[in-house]
């Protein structure tokens, strides 16, 4: 995923089609219930009977896709519609054909409430590559809360020895009501990257972005 601002600091998310049908079928699984979007995406896809109570289940949103594949144009309004930014099919000369996400975060400022870390479920989404920077960095002690599965992937954070989340994560600390990240420059990328768009922001319950949305209306 690449992340960039233009001159009116709009920012933008850059996905490839198969990174965008990713994206979209992770917001299905990883939100709570959004039965009007889960209906309108499947009549986009040429599916509108298909059954909301599938939105948890095996498959849930991704098969709906194997079986109706969405040319550009449609996967586009199907980005504007899911994650509530202008979205827009570009072609960088000599790169591959992407899709540009308008996020909605140019003004988005952190009050450091801490609530993202607490609500946003980040335990699959420890990459190769943070575990690698980890190991680098010779940090044991954040590798222990780093449980390794079988197929390659690894879950975080887990109690050392347990095989058991931590309730919060462990590197969440309060100073005088504020919140911070005791491993802030080493911290996973699912962290960094947060917030991604407006939308993400308001689903894990960012009061900042919250507020904004509000006084739009
Ligand atoms: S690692 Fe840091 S940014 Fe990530 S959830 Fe924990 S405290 Fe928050």
């Amino acid at each position: 995923m690449n992340i960039c601002s233009d001159a009116e600091c709009e920012s933008y998310i850059f996905l490839t089609p198969g990174e965008a049908i990713e994206a979209v079928c992770i917001d299905f699984e990883q939100y709570g219930p959004q039965g009007g979007l889960w209906t309108a995406v499947a009549s986009m896809l040429g599916a509108p009977q298909a059954c909301f109570d599938s939105q948890f289940a095996d498959g849930g949103m991704r098969s709906l896709f194997v079986e109706h594949v969405p040319d550009r144009a449609k996967l586009c309004t199907i980005c504007k519609a899911v994650f509530w930014g202008d979205a827009k099919i570009v072609e960088p000369p000599g790169e591959p054909l992407q899709i540009r996400i308008a996020t909605q975060m140019r003004d988005f400022h952190c009050i450091r409430c801490g609530k993202c870390c607490r609500t946003l479920d980040y335990h699959r989404e420890c990459s190769p590559e943070d575990v690698l920077r980890w190991q680098q960095a010779g940090r044991d002690d954040i590798l222990e809360w780093v449980h390794p599965c079988k197929n390659g992937a690894y879950r975080i954070w887990v109690r050392p020895g347990t095989g058991i989340f931590a309730e919060v994560c462990p590197w969440l600390t309060d100073t005088d009501g504020l919140w911070t990240c005791s491993i802030h420059d080493l911290k996973p990328e699912v962290c960094c990257d947060y917030p991604g768009t407006r939308k993400h922001a308001c689903m894990t319950g960012c009061p900042t972005v919250i507020s904004a949305v509000e006084s739009d209306f």
